[in-house]
């Protein structure tokens, strides 16, 4: 399995980072995929990446939420990270309309940035969208024609916005979202209708604990160790074994991302 997105930097990973990493091979993990959410933990995953070449690569972006701090220094530092092995997209980048942490303004212009960039460089992007569709969907159909690859990460929106990511040729990220019983209901209906070879798993620890874990982690923290709950929820859905939906979300994630 190729853990799409997991933000490794995040201080809740600053003590046992080892552990975790042993945890996660031996959960059959072959790949992990360190999300750079702003210009200090874009620098930071590159970094840990650097340190285990044949198990992590990494994302170079700015998340929405830090778009008030974006600038040419950003820019700067997201294209020289992008040069770097370690570095297989840029973002995340996206707009997040639900919290707000930046003005829509600045997030816009951040995630413009991004994408513009992105084409010049010719790498996939990584990308969130959260209660920001029309938005969204405008902005990507501007640039889609430019870039290499689109993932949609921890996708759980509607079906029509599925729909409609699938018509402009983005892939699909999948998290333990869909593990929840409260809100995953209309996931884990329309999950059928992504294509296998568009469609990819994350467990965007530390966040987003699968519930289906039983019992819960002491502490609460997601790991990458635990991906195999969000697959074995998503083949249910899909009608489909464990086997093969591994085997297609990893082919698809190796040759998004271009892995080896
Ligand atoms: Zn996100």
């Amino acid at each position: 399995m190729i853990d799409i997105g997991a933000n490794l930097t995040n201080k809740r990973f600053h003590q046992d980072i080892d552990r975790v990493l042993a945890d996660a091979k031996a959960a059959q993990i072959k790949h992990i995929i360190v999300t750079g959410t702003s210009k200090t933990e874009s620098i930071a995953a590159q970094q840990l990446a650097a340190q285990y070449p044949d198990f992590l690569k990494s994302t170079a972006g700015v998340h929405p939420h830090d778009a008030k701090h974006w600038g040419l220094d950003s820019l700067n530092t997201l294209r020289q990270l992008a040069m770097t092995t370690e570095v297989v997209a840029l973002g995340e980048c996206g707009l997040d309309f639900n919290r707000n942490f930046s003005s829509h303004a600045e997030q816009e212009q951040c995630f413009s940035a991004q994408l513009t960039l992105a084409a010049e460089l010719n790498k996939p992007v990584f990308l969130h969208e959260r209660d920001a569709f029309p938005r969204f969907a405008a902005m990507l159909g501007e640039q889609i024609d430019h870039l290499s690859g689109a993932v949609v990460h921890c996708f759980t929106g509607t079906e029509q916005a599925l729909k409609s990511y699938l018509d402009m040729g983005c892939y699909i990220g999948i998290t333990g979202w869909i593990c929840d019983e409260r809100r995953g209901d209309d996931l884990r209906r329309i999950a059928r209708y992504i294509p296998a070879d568009r469609l990819m798993v994350e467990t965007d620890a530390p966040y987003l604990l699968p519930r289906t874990i039983k019992p819960k982690p002491r502490g609460g923290r997601n790991e990458p160790a635990f991906l195999g709950h969000v697959v074995a929820t998503l083949a249910q859905c899909r009608n489909v074994t464990v086997d093969a939906l591994v085997a297609s979300t990893t082919a698809t994630a190796q040759a998004f991302f271009n892995l080896a």
